[in-house]
């Protein structure tokens, strides 16, 4: 049987207590991640902004497999042109435990799961255009006025002769 846990207060850390999870059974239960929690789970700029779990507890006398959902919103900069976009994620992991173990860290593969969503360098667009080696437009906004030539290597040798 699978009961909404409303009575029981979800540890803020999400490390339940074995005997509490034997106790209560199978159950389900949400929590809102608090904001220290995600503040170095990413590579900076890169940040999660928000996130909510849901989780659902099976379980046996021998183990606890818990099944969990993680979404929210994310900040990431793109690696070409360093824009921020702000963008929604759902991650889902499962994880089995041992009715051994004192304490059930969910905390620990929550955070686990959500450094392994992020990815190494992140694009806006796939074809982002990136920024001008030269002035730093954004050139996804349009061309800025730095000419090829003075871009090339010999740029500088047709100065001197002139
Ligand atoms: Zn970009
Ligand atoms: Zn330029």
């Amino acid at each position: 049987m699978t009961s909404n846990y409303a009575e029981f207060d979800v540890p803020r850390d999400l490390k339940f207590k074995t005997h509490d999870l034997i106790r209560l059974g199978n159950f389900n239960c949400t929590a809102q991640l608090a904001a220290v929690y995600l503040k170095d789970v990413l590579e900076p700029p890169h940040q999660i902004v928000k996130a909510n779990v849901e989780l659902a507890f099976s379980v046996t006398p021998k183990d606890i497999l818990v099944q969990g959902k993680i979404s929210g919103q994310r900040n990431v900069q793109c690696a070409r042109c360093l824009q921020e976009v702000r963008q929604d994620f759902s991650e889902s992991f499962a994880e089995t435990y041992s009715t051994k173990c004192e304490i059930i860290d969910i905390m620990y593969v929550v955070k686990q799961t959500l450094a392994l969503t992020e990815e190494i360098r992140f694009l806006c667009k796939p074809d982002c255009k990136g920024l001008c080696a030269q002035c730093g437009k954004n050139l996804n906004e349009g061309p800025c006025h730095c000419t090829p030539e003075n871009l090339s290597p010999f740029a500088v040798l047709k100065g001197k002769f002139k």
